[in-house]
């Protein structure tokens, strides 16, 4: 079949103010560029949408470079090398790289990152082998701290990252392992994949529904919401415990910045130590993590889950539906 002489993608139509909506984005054809020397062109078959993207919607300087209006967004994918210029990459491989948002990329291949399609599907390099993956082993195990014998608390437990932050944490020792989310389903899911106790965060107060899980408090607390998670951390923390700051979903909508935690003065009496974590300071555990992650997935020792919405005029619904918690485990989008 000849290679396609044209592509979609998604563009970058208007900037949000406070929750994003399907306006801000826009779906547009364009041409394939020839390739250079070196290059090869990507027919993605999955792309991933991570909350981390809607930072980059924001004009703002941060850890990565904001999205530009009227430009193609972009983000990890993994697809087929249909054509190769490199003599690195056949034809045929699967590659992850970091031109997703379109059907088609067409880049260097030293961007690329072969993948190995016999342990998981390729789209597992998104999440469970990927960067979530990564994110919530060395969260837990190298900023977290995380020592055999700990209490675990992870919100956001039933996402992509926090599932596997509890999964990591029982396997790795932990004496209790708490989880909270945001239905009645996710909680059954969460006690399915091995948690000690779960708790849907909308059913009343956090830090009440934390105490009584926790009656002798948490040692570690792993927080990808933020608000009154966090402020409920605090309080049933115990001395000398460890906090891993990876994200703070509950106020990336918000217009204005948000209160910090009325308590957090509590760090100091009880010596608290709060780690803020950025993924891409972890490059040198990879080698570890996708060591042992393999051979948790090879025992059938985790369990993984993906939420697949399918096509790529798809995508910012199910950007925006991370918002909404409409996902269990990662959302991907099938292109
Ligand atoms: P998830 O798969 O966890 O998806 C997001 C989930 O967040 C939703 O399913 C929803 O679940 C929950 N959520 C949305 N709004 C709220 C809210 N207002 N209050 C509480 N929960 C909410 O995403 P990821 O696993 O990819 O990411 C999890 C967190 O980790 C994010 O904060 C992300 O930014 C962060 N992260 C940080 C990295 C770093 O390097 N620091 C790297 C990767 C991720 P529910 O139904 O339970 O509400």
């Amino acid at each position: 079949m000849p290679n396609p002489q044209t592509t979609r993608q998604i563009v970058l139509d208007a900037r949000p103010n406070g929750t994003p909506t399907t306006s801000n984005f826009r779906v547009e054809s364009t041409p394939l560029p020839h390739l250079s020397a070196g290059e090869i062109l990507v027919a993605n078959e999955a792309m991933s949408v991570d909350p981390y993207m809607r930072g980059r919607m924001n004009d703002t300087k941060s850890y990565m470079p904001p999205f530009q209006v009227g430009q193609p967004l972009d983000g990890a994918a993994v697809g087929e090398v249909i054509a190769s210029n490199s003599d690195d990459v056949a034809v045929g491989s699967h590659v992850l790289h970091g031109l997703g948002w379109r059907e088609h990329s067409v880049l260097n291949a030293a961007k690329a990152q072969i993948v190995d399609t016999t342990l998981a599907p390729a789209s597992a390099h998104l999440g469970v082998l990927g960067m979530p993956g990564l994110t919530a082993y060395a969260g837990l195990m190298k900023a977290g701290e995380f020592r055999a014998g700990d209490a675990v608390f992870v919100s956001g437990a039933a996402g992509a990252v926090g599932s596997l932050v509890g999964q990591i944490a029982k396997l790795s020792g932990a004496s209790l392992v708490i989880g909270s989310a945001g239905s009645a389903e996710k909680v059954d899911y969460l006690k399915e994949i091995g948690f000690d106790a779960a708790f849907n965060y909308k059913d009343g107060p956090v830090v009440e529904q934390l105490t009584k899980a926790a009656l002798e408090g948490i040692d570690v607390y792993f927080d990808n919401v933020g608000g009154d998670h966090l402020e409920a951390a605090l309080s049933a923390l115990t001395v000398h415990g460890r906090v891993t700051l990876c994200g703070m979903i509950s106020q990336y909508n918000d217009t204005e910045p948000a209160p910090g935690p009325r308590n957090l003065g509590l760090a100091i009496g009880k010596r608290l130590r709060l780690h803020g974590l950025l993924v891409g300071d972890y490059a040198d555990v990879q080698p570890e993590f996708v060591a042992k992650m393999a051979g948790w997935l090879q025992a059938d020792e985790i369990s993984y889950r993906e939420t697949v919405v399918d096509g790529l005029t798809e995508a910012p619904q199910a950007f925006i539906d991370l918002f909404n918690g409409t996902n269990t485990g990662k959302m991907v989008v099938r292109l």
